[in-house]
């Protein structure tokens, strides 16, 4: 069963799915896994008929305590300060550091995904005393949550040590405040130079009464807090937090023991590994949510998260050969979805995951599926030839013209390709077929030359009209001639390239003109026929 229904079907009564974010910077394309799995739980239980309330919220009353977007004063400045009371980048109009990053940068990829969570502001829940009961709970039973620390995670807090960081009245700071003292009233604080290394405080100390926005329950609490605040039932967190003993656990522990509820269900997921660590220096791209989001079409960071369970690692490497083989992918299950035949092994329920990875939950997937896509990589050359109509030529190739949804899937895809050519395609992708036979070809050796022959004879006859139809012939022209494929395919690299790589070969004669590429084929075969 597809992951998310096996979850739904165990679901009993009405859910709140809940998943939160921490603004401390920018938001890296890893971060929408949380968000897609999250909202993929919401549909598949609506779709059994759960009752079900989707939450998201933002963890802005978290200390800034990694300098990231700060420079020059402003980082002695900020740190250590609630990530809502710290100042927008230069040049954003957004209310907070927080507000910027993650309400009008992150935030904005979620509607084109989708994804449409009610959105709360730990901030505001802070400060309008929704939180106010637990902070009393967890100050009176501060004892419980030490115990916790111990037997959970082997971690030993000093005696009056509270589960709670009061913010200093006097410079503002939160993440330099130590908490030793509640009477039932007020807490005893004092704003410390050195009680972390990556903020200093004022050295002020005094009592405060913790409600209203004054203070912020520590992380495993605070989670714990709003799992009892909301009523959460089911929450996913990545497998950081997930370890023995760590931060999951702790706070499953606070819930059970210091607010008597039983904690959500955890899915734990696995990250999304970025290769190509140079990319984001060399290029001067990164591989931000907001960035990724506006390359790839939103069904496709959806299908990349969903297609498989959440306990997979996925590695992305933008520079390599993920993209294309993310579009090839999901056009495979889009075609099984619609019952056409596809080559390889399929996972197990692809309709589904093709119907979950579909923006509008309500599309028919079968339809959808059925829709013509041009093979991205096929597309990617098609474009750099000169002269070619591609609308015209993949009309032909379909076999009748575009409507009106393929038109627009292939404009988009167009668009995708330019701009990852551009900016993140191996060179091996990037080609300029050669206008005369190139000079290389001088250098083939007697046998590759024979082949390139036998392949435009053979080409001539069969007429291959699809990359795969070429690759298939390259590969049967060269084995019935005893020939190592490399070999073979060096020779068309040279031929048509004028160099010793290029993309799949089948793909690049795929995208010329039939006439030009038997034509080319017979000349740098030196007129040799078989
Ligand atoms: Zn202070």
């Amino acid at each position: 069963m597809y992951w998310a229904d096996e979850i739904a079907a165990a679901a009993e009564g009405p859910q709140v799915v809940n998943d939160s974010k921490t603004p401390s910077g920018t938001v890296h394309v890893g971060s929408l896994r949380g968000v897609v799995l999250h909202d993929a739980i919401v549909r598949a239980l609506r779709e059994r008929g759960v009752e079900t309330r989707f939450l998201y919220g933002v963890d802005d009353l978290d200390p800034m305590d990694a300098a990231a977007h700060l420079t020059g004063d402003s980082v002695e400045r900020y740190m250590g300060m609630p990530l809502a009371m710290v100042p927008a980048p230069e040049g954003s109009g957004a209310a907070s550091y927080a507000r910027h990053f993650v309400g009008e940068l992150f935030m904005a990829t979620f509607a084109p995904l989708g994804v449409a969570p009610e959105i709360y502001w730990m901030s505001e829940r802070y400060a309008d005393g929704s939180v106010d009961p637990y902070i009393r709970v967890a100050l009176d039973r501060a004892d419980l949550v030490r115990d916790i620390y111990r037997r959970v995670s082997h971690v030993e807090k000093r005696e009056d040590w509270l589960p709670i960081s009061i913010i200093c009245e006097v410079c503002g700071r939160s993440g330099t405040t130590l908490a030793t003292d509640w009477n039932g009233h007020t807490v005893a604080y004092s704003c410390r130079p050195d009680l972390v290394d990556w903020a200093k405080g004022c050295g002020h100390s005094g009592r405060v009464i913790p409600f209203k926005g004054r203070a912020k329950l520590k992380w495993n609490v605070d989670w714990a807090a709003k799992w009892s605040l909301f009523g959460v039932t089911i929450e996913g967190c990545g497998k950081d937090l997930a370890t023995a003993g760590g931060s999951r656990e702790r706070s499953d522990a606070i819930a059970r023991d210091v607010f008597d509820r039983e904690p959500p269900l955890n899915v734990s997921y696995e990250f999304l590994n970025i290769g190509g660590k140079k990319m984001s220096t060399s290029k001067g791209l990164g591989v931000s949510a907001h960035d990724m989001a506006a390359l790839l079409p939103p069904e496709l960071i959806r299908f990349l998260f969903l297609r498989s369970k959440p306990r997979r690692a996925l590695d992305f490497d933008p520079e390599g050969d993920t993209i294309p083989g993310l579009f090839d992918e999901f056009d495979r299950i889009a075609a099984a979805t619609a019952g056409l035949p596809v080559r390889g092994e399929l996972p197990p329920d692809p309709d589904r995951i093709f119907r979950a990875s579909l923006v509008d939950a309500a599309a028919d997937a079968a339809v959808e599926g059925a829709r013509f896509r041009p093979p991205f990589r096929h597309l990617a050359l098609l474009i750099q030839v000169p002269g070619v109509d591609v609308e015209a030529r993949l009309a032909a190739e379909k076999g009748s013209p575009l409507d009106e949804r393929e038109t627009e899937i292939l404009r988009e895809r167009v668009e995708i390709c330019r701009r990852w050519l551009a900016a993140f395609a191996p060179d091996r992708y990037r080609v300029e077929v050669q206008s005369e036979v190139p000079s290389s070809v001088a250098e083939l050796d007697p046998p590759q030359r024979a082949y390139m022959a036998t392949l435009a004879d053979a080409a001539d006859g069969e007429r291959p009209a699809s990359g795969d139809a070429w690759q298939d012939l390259i590969f049967r022209t060269a084995k019935a001639a005893d020939m190592a494929s490399g070999y073979a395919f060096a020779a068309i690299y040279a031929a048509f390239l004028g160099r010793a790589n290029g993309p799949r070969a089948g793909w690049l004669l795929a995208s010329l003109e039939h006439a030009f590429v038997v034509e080319r084929l017979r000349s740098a075969a030196g007129g040799q026929r078989t």
